[in-house]
């Protein structure tokens, strides 16, 4: 009999997973259906450049449903709950959607409204965030405004979508105001609620020194209470306060809301608990969930969907023939870190090995990580036609394997 996958949200994980699957099952035997409220897929990554000028936010966005292979079902609509015990999608006019397996891939969200006074006078203006198109766009021409002052960049709370990106804006922001030949007049300050610069330590040794070398100066442990707009503060819940002239804001994140209304799918953040390598979700065995969606222990990233899906499609494929899941992600991340000057570094890690210097993907001739270099500033650069192109068509990269290659890496 024809079975139904459906799959919900058809942003980075989503249309990835899609297309693979439409590729390994052919149409008699399986219908593919995905949902998503929108048709404009966003290239987040290129988000982080709208600020300085390069790019132009027309560039970044293309139709969802022009991603899809042929023989996938595009169905633009809210989603209101999953009924997972019915088996079922309910939408926001009420239709119901059946599936005998459930994909979510409905990413993260961004919370301002959950941070007092975020969101109040000078939101847009004095207070900006590049974490989505509108926001990066209004930044823009905050930063075009800028001419001295103290600026701050923050993490409001964890976790977040690429949490090395408002990092590389603290460093992209050093090389763009040096260039206007503003920088002497600027006080640029990095706030985060994490005691260090990053999650991981060997990386965060590295990114430390890099704000340091840059006089960034760095506050840890700064959880943001409120954001004081018109006076020019945050104050944290400890009642420090960071003044500043243009705050870069990082809003907290959380699941889709819709997920907090479907009975035993999420966290009390709206993420989806699921076994860490099958990506099996905790409230049913028909159900899986990638990408920013998911609650696992790696970061929320386009490269950890990517290395997701190939798990995904496996265990989807095999539970529809009644098998349990057997594929296993291993927590493999990795992530370009732009430093400014045309130069970026490379991290690579998984759920048990750190960011470590070496090579990848491959020991010999690989991309230097843990190390600024011209040739990871071009992969990062080169990246938006690898993604279009090759990543959410489900092709294969040349080189790039789901699993965190061991080989090159130094100090393991
Ligand atoms: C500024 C910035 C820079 C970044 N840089 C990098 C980088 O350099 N490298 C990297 O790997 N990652 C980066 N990322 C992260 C990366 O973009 C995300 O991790 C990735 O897109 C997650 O994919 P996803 O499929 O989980 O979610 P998304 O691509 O966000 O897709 C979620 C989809 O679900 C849909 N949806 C949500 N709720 C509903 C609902 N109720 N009904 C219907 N549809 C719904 C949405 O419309 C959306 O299409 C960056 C992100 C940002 C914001």
């Amino acid at each position: 009999m024809r079975k139904r996958i459906v799959i919900l949200g058809a942003g980075t994980g989503g249309t990835l997973v899609a297309n693979r699957l439409r590729r390994l099952h052919p149409e008699d035997s399986a219908e593919i259906v995905v949902i998503d409220q929108d048709d404009e897929h966003v290239y987040q990554p290129g988000l982080l450049f709208l600020p300085f000028g390069p790019a132009e936010a027309g560039d970044l966005v293309r139709s969802r449903h022009g991603r899809l292979r042929r023989g996938v079902e595009f169905r633009q609509a809210p989603i209101d709950r999953v009924e997972t015990g019915a088996q079922r999608v309910v939408l926001g006019d009420g239709r119901t959607v059946g599936y005998d397996v459930l994909v979510i891939a409905t990413g993260a969200v961004l919370l301002p409204e959950e941070t007092e006074g975020l969101t109040g006078p000078g939101w847009g203006e004095k207070v900006c965030t590049f974490y989505d198109l509108q926001g990066a766009l209004a930044l823009r021409a905050a930063l075009a405004r800028f001419a001295g002052g103290r600026l701050v960049v923050a993490v409001v709370d964890m976790p977040i979508k690429c949490p090395v990106a408002p990092l590389e804006f603290a460093f992209l922001a050093d090389w763009h105001l040096r260039r206007r030949g503003l920088r002497e007049r600027v006080e640029l300050t990095y706030v985060t609620p994490l005691d260090a610069a990053f999650t991981r330590p060997v990386a965060a040794g590295a990114l430390a020194g890099l704000l340091a070398d840059k006089g960034v100066g760095l506050v840890t442990e700064f959880g943001t209470a409120a954001v004081d707009g018109p006076g020019g503060r945050l104050v944290s819940y400890d009642e420090r306060e960071v003044g500043f002239d243009l705050a870069v804001v990082v809003p907290a994140h959380g699941g889709a809301a819709y997920v907090g209304r479907s009975p035993g799918l999420g966290d009390e953040l709206n993420f989806v608990p699921v076994d860490r390598h099958t990506l099996q979700a905790a409230a049913a065995p028909d159900v899986f969930a990638l990408g920013d969606a998911a609650g696992v222990p790696t970061s929320k990233a386009g490269s950890v969907a990517h290395f997701e899906g190939a798990a995904v499609v496996e265990n989807v494929t095999r539970v529809l023939a009644g098998r349990p899941p057997a594929a296993r992600f291993d927590g493999h991340a990795n992530c370009f870190v732009e430093t400014g000057h045309g130069k970026a570094l490379l991290l690579d890690f998984n759920y048990d090995t750190e960011p470590l210097p070496g090579r990848y993907p491959w020991a010999a001739a690989g991309l230097p990580l843990l190390k600024q270099s011209r040739l990871n500033h071009l992969g990062k650069r080169a990246f938006p036609w690898l993604y279009w192109h090759a990543l959410l068509p489900g092709r294969d990269l040349p080189g790039i394997g789901a699993d965190m290659p061991v080989h090159g890496k130094k100090g393991r």
